[in-house]
């Protein structure tokens, strides 16, 4: 059996860290798995080394910053490569072009285009445990290129998808993916599984369990994803293509502080109005989530949209140009508004999950400002003051928490 294991920053954060992973990996290695490590960078030096390269230049060329990200990974899969050897465990440490993985020229998010795993299979066949530097590959002509941030998680994927491996675990500092953050819902309970859309669509609200790219090409090869603690023995998540029917229709819900909410008021009611205003923001790429044009009145429309709020400096003189050439009336900008979302695909052909969510709210006293959906998903824009009581309101309306003789387990 083969496992592909892949051990983030916060489980790298120090020699200690980096030790007791090579603890783990030799454990599984004792019990006959075959393992192939991917190791993320130590602790938060990916960020040490941006921070680096703005005091170098303003603008770094991205090929350079892409040859200074990458060598975090480099470290670290070589002091693996030593810890395990030190243990008994013959290893050897492959960089992103060794380990096969040829990736487009787009420098600080690059997409894997191939991954040619020969050598590994050479390195597995002699008894070795390879230790693969995440996150980074090479494109074609042999520049070093990496996959976004979080992009170790993409690694390990890939990775795991050419091995034809039987598993591939994520480990990090948390014990897979929960009903809610449980910073904010205190009895949010972790999730045995989870589909791929559901993952999206939590990534997308901010939930960083996983890189959202590597869920994308976990799904395209329908590799499931095992999320767990380095730190404990609980059995984590899986990610994987799971049958809505049997599921409930809410599977988690989700946060989101970072957004704004903008209103355009009295703008005629006429063609091109809305193609005019949505086409500038996309130049500007911003990016525009909820969009409510009310019923019309007197030829003229109300349009109102959420932006993420750090966009907000970006899409004001935007807006506001837009809104003088159409000859609108006013713009009104809201910071103080948050987005609660309830996920689940098992409200794919299920009546009246949203009346649930919007009964949650009213009992808790949150009133509703925009109300969005996709096939799985129900998202309301509320005051951000009001984020949390939501949020709790909508996770124990589907009885998502960890019952009370579970918490006190
Ligand atoms: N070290 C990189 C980052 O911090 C990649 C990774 O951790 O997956 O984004
Ligand atoms: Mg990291």
């Amino acid at each position: 059996m083969l496992i592909v294991q892949k051990y983030g920053g916060s489980s790298l954060g120090s020699a200690g860290h980096l030790l007791n992973v090579a603890r783990k990996v030799k454990a599984a290695v004792d019990q006959g798995y075959q393992v192939v490590v991917v190791v993320s960078a130590m602790g938060d030096s990916t960020d040490a080394l941006v921070g680096l390269a703005g005091q170098m230049s303003t603008v770094p060329s991205a090929r350079e910053l892409d040859q200074l990200l990458s060598t975090g990974e480099t470290q670290s899969s070589a002091l693996m490569a030593m810890a395990l050897e030190q243990m008994g465990v013959p290893a050897k440490s492959f960089s992103g072009r060794l380990a096969g993985i040829v990736t487009t020229y787009d420098y600080g998010k690059a997409r894997i285009e191939q991954v040619d795993p020969k050598e590994l299979r050479k390195a597995l066949a002699v008894g070795l445990t390879p230790v693969i530097a995440g996150f980074q590959g090479v494109t074609q002509s042999g520049d070093v290129s990496t996959l976004g941030r979080g992009g170790s998680d993409l690694t390990a994927i890939a990775v795991a998808n050419a091995l034809g491996a039987d598993r591939c675990e994520i480990y990090s500092d948390v014990a897979g993916v929960f009903t809610a953050d449980p910073r904010i819902v205190p009895s949010a309970s972790p999730l045995d599984i989870l589909s791929y859309d559901e993952m999206l669509e939590l990534a997308s609200q901010g939930a960083q369990v996983l890189q959202t790219q590597a869920v994308e090409f976990a799904k395209g090869q329908q590799v499931p994803i095992y999320a767990r603690s380095t730190f404990s023995d609980e059995p984590g998540t899986v990610i994987a293509e799971s049958d809505s029917m049997e599921k409930p229709a809410v599977t988690a819900v989700a946060l989101n502080r970072h957004i704004a909410k903008l209103g355009l008021i009295g703008v005629p009611d006429a063609p091109g109005v809305a193609a005019l205003l949505f086409g500038e923001l996309a130049e500007q790429g911003v990016n525009v989530e909820l969009i409510i044009q009310a019923v019309s009145h007197n030829q003229l429309n109300d349009i109102a949209f959420t932006i993420e709020e750090q966009d907000v400096n970006k899409a004001e003189p935007v807006v506001t140009e837009c809104l003088k050439k159409m000859g609108g009336q006013s713009l009104v900008i809201d910071t103080e508004v948050a987005k609660v979302s309830a996920i689940g695909s098992g409200m794919l052909g299920r009546p009246g999950v949203a009346a649930r969510v919007f009964q949650a709210l009213a009992s808790g006293g949150v009133n509703i400002q925009m109300i969005g959906t996709s096939e799985i998903k129900i998202s309301c824009i509320i005051a951000r003051a009001d984020a949390e009581k939501a949020l709790a309101a909508i996770h124990d309306a589907f009885g998502l928490g960890a019952s009370e003789e579970m918490l006190e387990e």
